[in-house]
């Protein structure tokens, strides 16, 4: 593992600055997001932990330009998000597929919506349906499908454009407790074949450890990022290592940061070298 802040400037993929949220519903203001700050060097995987209310999907919605920013800025590939873009693939809790369509045209939906040449996207969308583990399903509908399974079907559709990046609100908690390990371990397997920036909500301590490179903590509304771990495992990774000692102590610092909501000062037991404030840490072992 290396960190540091790297030397090309250009590493930084994502840039999240001095961003707050405030929803005005005409006849209340809710401050959801008092203050993100943050980058996403590319390649890395991201996880954005906190309390349920506390703006995670908010500031998801904003990276992924579905939701409007109220101050500061949200830079992706140099860009600012003012919008949604094919570049940027998104996944929900619910798998959102279309109910009377098949798993091969649900992959292929955003094709279609944008009336790009569907002869451009089939050999893709098989080799996405193979990787998953859903080869001889293409054909059946989301409700002859598992939970599991409709949510392999959207990563799928979300990969279908080749984005730059993924960005995943809570994809596996509605699923049980099996279903979310093998969703887990399908999710680490297509990041090691095809390696993306991604941003992944969880409000799930293990989930966040096992999967990404660093773990956002956030405060309870209107938050703020109170630290920047990194998760120094390397990869490949399995659910294995959720039964390590130091994976145990990650996870349990991190409970701590988020029972206090607030967790400056304190001290990482054991794993101090790994936590760092630094807005980008790159070269995670991978
Ligand atoms: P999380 O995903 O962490 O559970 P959310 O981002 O969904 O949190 O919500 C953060 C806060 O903003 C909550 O208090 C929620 O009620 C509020 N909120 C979310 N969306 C809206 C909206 N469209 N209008 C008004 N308030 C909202
Ligand atoms: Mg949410």
């Amino acid at each position: 593992m290396t960190s540091g802040v790297p030397s090309d400037p250009d590493a930084a993929f994502v840039r999240v600055n001095d961003v707050a949220k405030i929803y005005d519903t005409g006849k209340t203001t809710i401050e959801a997001i008092a203050k993100a700050d943050f980058e996403v060097a590319k390649g890395q995987f991201v996880a954005v932990l906190g309390p349920s209310g506390c703006g995670k999907s908010t500031l998801l919605m904003m990276c992924a330009g579905l939701e409007s920013i109220t101050t500061g800025t949200i830079m992706i590939a140099g860009q600012p998000m003012r919008g949604p873009r094919t570049s940027v693939g998104v996944m929900f809790q619910d798998s959102m597929l279309l109910p009377w369509k098949n798993v091969l045209e649900n992959v292929l939906f955003p094709i279609r919506i944008l009336r790009r040449p569907r002869s451009e996207y089939i050999d893709r969308a098989h080799a996405l349906i193979e990787l998953v583990g859903l080869t001889g399903f293409e054909d059946k509908r989301p409700h002859e499908l598992s939970g599991g399974m409709r949510q392999r079907v959207a990563i799928c559709r979300a990969l279908i454009y080749d984005p730059d990046i993924l960005l995943m609100d809570e994809p596996f908690s509605a699923l049980d407790a099996i279903t979310r390990d093998e969703m887990n371990d399908a999710l680490l397997d297509i990041w090691q074949r095809y390696t993306k920036t991604a941003l992944f909500v969880t409000h799930s301590i293990r989930e966040a450890v096992l999967l990404a490179d660093r773990v956002l903590v956030m405060t309870n509304r209107p938050s703020t990022i109170i630290e920047d771990v990194t998760i120094p495992f390397v990869r490949p990774r399995t659910n294995e290592i959720s039964e390590t000692p130091e994976f145990m102590q990650i996870c349990s610092y991190l409970r701590s940061l988020i029972e206090q909501g607030h967790g400056r000062g304190r001290q990482n037991p054991g794993t101090r070298a790994t936590v760092r404030k630094s807005r980008v840490v790159q070269g995670t072992g991978r």
